[in-house]
């Protein structure tokens, strides 16, 4: 059957071949205990991750390339990736976070139909995803956790390939929105948070994307502005990303978010822009 799942819209027989997006059905590069998730998901550092290997977005600057672009990973069926979820738990994850799992999100519903986590389960989204496919997966997301990466579409197809990312992600964020935030001991149990990666020399684009967030999430879902940005992937051709952010770019996009009115605002360290921080395919 052809699979039109994904924005993308490519019409490939997953059953024959990979689409677009990589990958026929569910390749896994890494299940752990992650312990660099944003403290409000995971307080004791026991984030239950699910790398999932393809994505329908290809971003130039992707920290996680090899997985993105599915050069890793172990093929598996639904019940395989249940067990995971299961041994996860019992590893004692504080939550189970599916990693880019957009375009495999049928294949994931099947697996939590097998088995359902205790702990809240995460869509950690590249923010590229259909409303559609939300509808499948939702009944059992507890935790909404999108990208919103551009506002400008010339910069994400520039960036991606995608132009319509911008009013794909805000349609999706807005449906997303829909899940009022439950917080427990300090511990995100149940709501939205969006993630925005701050760029070197884009400032101005993450300006944007927080008025365009204004618009559309509640005042008091969380916001993690990340400055975690490392020049790797295939950015050769693109100067303008082959540095970190500055102190002062990161500081500009932070203070416009709390200008805005934002509550729950994340920020990181600027050590957090170092390759140690990204997972080892192993
Ligand atoms: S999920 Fe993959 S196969 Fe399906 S439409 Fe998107 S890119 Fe194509």
């Amino acid at each position: 059957m052809q699979c039109f799942l994904c924005p993308v819209k490519c019409g490939a027989d997953r059953s024959v071949r990979a689409g677009a997006c990589g990958v026929k059905g569910i390749s896994v590069a890494k299940a752990y205990l992650h312990p660099f998730e944003e403290p409000f998901l995971s307080p004791n550092k026991r984030s239950g991750t699910i790398f999932f290997a393809g994505c329908s977005l290809r971003c130039v600057f992707c920290q996680n390339y090899e997985v993105s672009r599915a050069e890793k990973g172990e093929v598996m069926c639904e019940k395989r990736l249940s067990d995971l979820f299961r041994s996860l738990e019992e590893q004692g994850a504080e939550n189970i976070d599916l990693v880019t799992a957009d375009h495999v999100i049928p294949y994931v519903v099947e697996a939590l139909k097998i088995y359902r986590p205790r702990v809240p389960v995460i869509l950690n989204s590249g923010g590229y995803v259909t409303e559609e496919a939300l509808a499948l997966i939702d009944p059992f997301i507890d935790i909404y956790l999108p990208d919103f990466k551009f506002f400008d579409p010339l910069l994400a197809q520039k960036f991606t390939g995608r132009k319509d990312y911008p009013e794909v992600a805000a349609t999706a964020i807005k449906f997303m929105a829909k899940k009022p935030s439950v917080y427990q001991n300090g511990q995100l149990m149940r709501g939205l948070a969006v993630r925005h990666l701050v760029l070197p020399s884009h400032t101005e684009d993450s300006k944007r994307v927080l008025d365009t967030l204004k618009g559309i999430i509640p005042a008091d879902a969380s916001l993690s502005l990340m400055r975690q940005y490392t020049p790797m992937g295939d950015i050769e051709g693109f100067p303008e990303l082959n540095r970190r952010v500055t102190d002062r770019e990161y500081e500009r996009v932070v203070n416009y978010a709390i200008s805005l009115g934002f509550l729950n605002i994340y920020t990181q360290e600027k050590s957090s822009a170092d390759p140690k921080f990204i997972p080892a395919w192993d």
